[in-house]
């Protein structure tokens, strides 16, 4: 059967997932881990539970790739690397040229380049896992599957920041927003659970990992997302800080005699979760300490995630959806609630009973409640793979 490899290329990892297709069946998934340093690692699950994996330098990308591919065969998950037909790379970067997944050729590869100035760490390595595959399986349909693309449609006042109008045509000073891959699914799986068309309907799609961040889809199309110009950017999240006023990075890059670029770090890293609770960036540890801090971190989380979610409801003039999705999203009953909870007022009502759940597309509001609150798995990989059947 065809296959199709999703690929996601990050600074020194290397993630990757094999699908059978049209099945969508996973044949194989596994981890290129630390490449670039003294050691890293290998890691291949396949079949019924079984595992291969090894320690070893990768010193490129190009390595772990060889690996994967050699390992494919070898352990008989596939009998010819031409059964692999399609690999669709995950890029972070799109800017104003993909709205939507595209075939990569030469003028692609040209595009995906030019950003790498608005995601330097990870824009490198994915043009490196884009030749690296186009070296190795040269006859497969290769396709860009964009995380900003999906809000590149976004109308230009939730797009433009209030600053002069040039910085945005001569640098590309914008809100590109991030997630995009994920808050797609979400939104059309949340359509199909709701027995309704994606474009009859107003979802807000709560992505809440480690990276969080919240989305309008209004009739099938992001028009507002959290995140900017940066993932940095909107509501707190487990390391990074989300909106904060601009004059106090200087004031505090100043004040802590750092150079910006630390400060950008102690924003991406030290920030969120982890820097109001000073105990764990981890929802879960959060919520089982009795700490005030923990607490407080919880409740800072809850009121941006709510904020988010108001005003997005006053953008669409009404709601029909929440759908929860990431790690917070899809296993902390107490997060979807307490966000819903804060629409008590307009109808939203949460049971108690379905929401106790995690991990399965599935409705846990109650059949009166006026919008629908859903959690709903994300597979970025299956969307990736899915995209690359379209260009078969
Ligand atoms: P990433 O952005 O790294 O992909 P994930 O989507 O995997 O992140 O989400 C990771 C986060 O999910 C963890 O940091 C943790 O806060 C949260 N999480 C995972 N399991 C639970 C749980 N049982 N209860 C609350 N939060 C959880």
């Amino acid at each position: 059967m065809p296959k199709t490899i999703a690929v996601n290329a990050g600074s020194s990892t290397l993630k990757f997932k094999l699908f059978d297709m049209p099945s969508e069946n996973v044949v194989a998934e596994g981890i290129v881990d630390r490449v670039g340093f003294d050691m890293g690692s290998f890691t291949l699950k396949y079949g019924n539970g079984q595992k291969y994996s090894v320690e070893q330098k990768f010193a490129t990308h190009q390595e772990g790739i060889d690996l994967l591919l050699q390992k494919l065969t070898e352990l008989k998950i596939i009998n010819d690397f031409s059964e692999i037909t399609g690999v669709g790379h995950r890029i972070v970067a799109g800017g104003e040229y993909f709205t939507d997944s595209v075939l990569i050729d030469d003028d692609v590869l040209d595009k995906i380049e030019s950003l790498i100035e608005y995601a330097p760490l990870h824009q490198p390595a994915h043009i490196m896992g884009i030749k690296a595959f186009k070296k190795a399986l040269p006859n497969a349909t290769a396709v860009a599957v964009f995380d900003t693309s999906f809000h590149a449609g976004m109308p230009e006042e939730n797009y433009l920041y209030s600053i002069p109008y040039e910085y945005y045509e001569k640098y590309g000073a914008r809100r590109y927003g991030a997630h995009g891959t994920s808050h797609r699914y979400v939104a059309q799986r949340a359509a199909d659970l709701l027995g309704k068309p994606l474009e009859e309907l107003k979802l807000i799609t709560l992505h809440l990992g480690a990276g969080a961040s919240i989305t309008a889809v209004d009739h099938g199309k992001s028009i507002d997302t959290s995140m900017g110009f940066t993932p940095l950017a909107g509501i707190t999240m487990a390391t990074r800080s989300g909106d904060i006023d601009p004059s106090l990075v200087d004031f505090l890059r100043e004040k802590l005699n750092v150079s910006s670029a630390d400060m950008i770090d102690i924003l991406n890293k030290k920030s969120g979760l982890l820097g109001i609770s000073g105990i764990s960036a981890d929802m879960r540890e959060l919520e089982s300490s009795n700490d005030h801090r923990a607490e407080l971190a919880i409740n800072i989380f809850n009121n941006r995630v709510i904020k988010y979610v108001g005003s997005y409801i006053a953008e669409m003039g009404g709601v029909d959806g929440l759908v929860f999705t990431a790690g917070i999203g899809e296993n902390s009953a107490e997060t979807r609630a307490t966000v819903s909870n804060a629409f008590n007022y307009m109808g939203i009502k949460i049971d108690d009973n379905k929401n106790n759940v995690r991990g399965k597309e599935t409705i846990v509001s109650t059949d009166d409640s006026s919008a629908a609150v859903m959690l709903i798995p994300t597979n970025e990989e299956l969307m990736i793979a899915r995209d690359v059947e379209r260009f078969k």
